[in-house]
């Protein structure tokens, strides 16, 4: 008998071995993929994948450009422009001209300035000895890949101008390159390029059409909810779907809903209505300002409220798929029960590292486990060896026995504490060989040290899934079960 529609259970088993680590889709939250309706994607960083060193180099020339317009010196246009340097998850301290890395604690575990990485002592007297409020205007997140060519920037200028003898104002230097880089967003300069010649800035994914097709042939309906401008969406979506599969004859048609300039985070948190943008590029308002779902069709604007009218199911039945951990993933999780799927692009790399390096990773737990029954070894000795040395100052001499025994504890301590020393410097030298292999300047993107860094904590608390590009999807059945690995606190450890 045929079984018209398969248990999650069988449609997973069609499916056979699990994908290989960089094709896989992992779960921080258990989700069901036969409850969801609606899937939407965002467009940039998830859709399309920009090639990340053409855009950097875009957005340093066109900002170099604009910067020097502004009265910085002109010899910032042969400065080093380290686009290797940069990550997501920095945080810039705007006041002392710094960039750092910290733990899901905010507890800084690297800080540079210009290209020059700070010294324990300095990172511990500016970081360290009061809480950082990260939430306050002298901080700045990067947080999207689109940033980071804004502190390649921002620590090669502050290196050069300082090289100059130039006293810099840190805040003002950030603030120059935010808005150059803005105003080369919206005067064309950065977007007209990318239009000019989409194949050398996008990748264009050869599955991304067959991953659309086979979420709908599952019965899914999909939508795009993107911040880029009607137009450049119709350009970039073009480029990466039409002609992928004879069933469509244009992009459009694997949208039951399109949405461009939704202006996201805010989309999710404030009212306005939707607009319809209409072929001729004039824009008719609705009624009630809810779009239809109707493919073909381009709505603008809008906001949370009215598509999920427009949606007619429950916020817990869509699935949106999206890069930004502020606009796509955080503001989906806060203002909406919608789940999520963040698109990490630089996963690949980090998988490709961690695989590398796991024997390390191994030794450096047993290093530390090692550290560790040394010190208390140590404690023991110290506590003995101090009553006895005690005892021999106030009496100037111990008897015999007492005297061998405080001997031999000294010997102990200076023993132990070699040893420890010894242990610390194999786990120094294998952590940074470790860190060096994931990044030269900042090591793992989600680890920082044996801890989690404060990306890869944002990832884990706002995405349900997080995999490195949304055609993994086409490895797994539309039926899947992801489940989360069991959460355990430290007490449920053994
Ligand atoms: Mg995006």
């Amino acid at each position: 008998m045929q079984l018209t529609l398969p248990l999650p259970e069988l449609a997973q088993l069609a499916f056979g071995a699990s994908p290989s680590p960089s094709h896989r889709i992992y779960c921080n939250r258990s989700l069901r993929l036969d409850q969801i309706e609606w899937v939407g994607f965002d467009m940039d960083y998830t859709l399309a994948i920009y090639d990340q060193r053409e855009m950097d180099r875009l957005s340093i020339e066109a900002t170099l450009d604009k910067l020097t317009q502004r009265g910085y010196p002109e010899s910032l246009k042969s400065a080093t422009y380290r686009t290797d340097f940069p990550i997501r998850g920095l945080l810039v301290d705007r006041k002392l001209g710094n960039v750092l890395k910290m733990d899901r604690y905010k507890y800084v575990k690297r800080a540079y300035h210009g290209l020059a990485e700070l010294s324990k002592e300095s990172r511990r007297h500016d970081y360290h000895t009061r809480r950082l409020r990260v939430a306050s205007a002298r901080y700045h997140w990067v947080d999207t890949l689109y940033a980071l060519s804004e502190v390649a920037v921002y620590a090669a200028a502050i290196e050069h101008l300082e090289k100059l003898g130039q006293e810099v104002d840190y805040d003002r230097l950030f603030g120059d390159v935010r808005e150059c880089i803005d105003l080369s967003h919206q005067d064309g300069s950065i977007l007209d390029h990318i239009l000019a010649d989409l194949p050398r800035y996008v990748q264009r994914d050869p599955s991304l059409p067959r991953t659309l097709h086979h979420l709908r042939s599952a019965g899914k309906k999909l939508f795009l909810l993107t911040n880029s401008h009607g137009p450049y969406s119709d350009r970039m979506m073009s480029f990466l779907l039409d002609g992928g599969l004879p069933q469509y004859r244009s992009w459009r048609g694997y949208f039951d809903l399109v949405v461009c300039a939704s202006r996201k985070p805010r989309f999710f948190t404030s009212d306005v209505e939707f607009e319809e943008l209409l072929a001729d590029g004039t824009k008719r308002p609705l009624e009630g300002g809810v779009p239809k779902v109707e493919r073909g069709r381009l709505y603008l604007g809008g906001s949370i409220e009215r598509l999920q009218t427009a949606l007619n199911t429950t916020p817990d039945r869509v699935l949106y798929v999206g890069d930004h951990i502020y606009g796509d993933v955080l503001r989906a999780k806060k203002e909406t029960a919608w789940r999520t799927i963040m698109v990490v692009q630089e996963m690949s790399d980090e998988l490709s590292a961690h695989g590398e390096v796991e024997h390390s990773l191994a030794r450096l737990d047993s290093l530390e486990e090692q550290r560790l029954r040394l010190l208390e070894e140590l404690r023991d000795h110290q506590v003995v060896l101090k009553a006895l040395e005690r005892r021999k100052a106030s009496k100037k001499e111990l008897p015999p026995a007492d005297e061998a025994e405080r001997v031999r504890h000294r010997h102990a301590v200076d023993r132990l504490k070699q040893r420890i020393r010894l242990a610390e410097r194999e786990h120094d030298e294998l952590e940074r060989g470790v860190d060096h292999r994931f990044h030269r300047f900042w090591g793992s993107l989600f680890k920082a040290g044996p801890e989690v860094s404060s990306f890869g904590h944002q990832v884990e608390t706002y995405a349900c899934l997080y995999t490195s590009r949304v055609s993994n999807l086409l490895r797994y059945s539309p039926m899947h079960y992801f489940t989360s690995p069991r959460d355990r606190m430290p007490h449920e450890l053994r």
